[in-house]
Formats: C-alpha cells, structure tokens, sequence
C-alpha cells in the first residue's frame, strides 16, 4: 500500500476515511471509538491519537442518529 499523498510505502491507514499514508504524513486526531449512552447524556470514548491522512475532514460536531436516541 502506498501513501496517498507521495505514493512512498505506507505505515498506517486513516481510522477516518481508510486512506494510506507514509511516515512523513501520518498525523493524528481525536476519534470517537464508543459511545455509552446514559441518563444525563451520552459519553464517548475517545482515542486521543488515532491515525489521520489529513485529507479528509471529520466533522467535529456529532451528527444526531434520532434512531439511537431512545437506547
Ligand atoms: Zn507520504
Ligand atoms: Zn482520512
């Protein structure tokens, strides 16, 4: 696999949008791994440091899922 913005040999995939990318543009960004849903609001368990490409762009506000709501 090779990286998706220099075509050198990848070391990691985006958690995000599953793009390659290579030592030199590997980065990292929050990820929502779980989310925990309770009585006062849902809680989210986060990875701090979870691989990115930097091509794409997660929304950093959560889209509501109104079928999830009544968990
Ligand atoms: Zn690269
Ligand atoms: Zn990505």
């Amino acid at each position: 696999m090779d990286c998706w913005h220099c075509r050198r040999t990848a070391v990691g995939t985006c958690r995000f949008c599953g793009r390659a990318m290579c030592e030199n543009h590997v980065q990292t960004k929050p990820f929502v791994l779980e989310l925990y849903p309770g009585h006062t609001g849902a809680k989210a368990l986060i990875v701090e440091d979870a691989l990115s490409c930097g091509a794409c762009s997660p929304r950093s506000t959560l889209v509501s899922l109104p079928e999830l709501d009544d968990v």
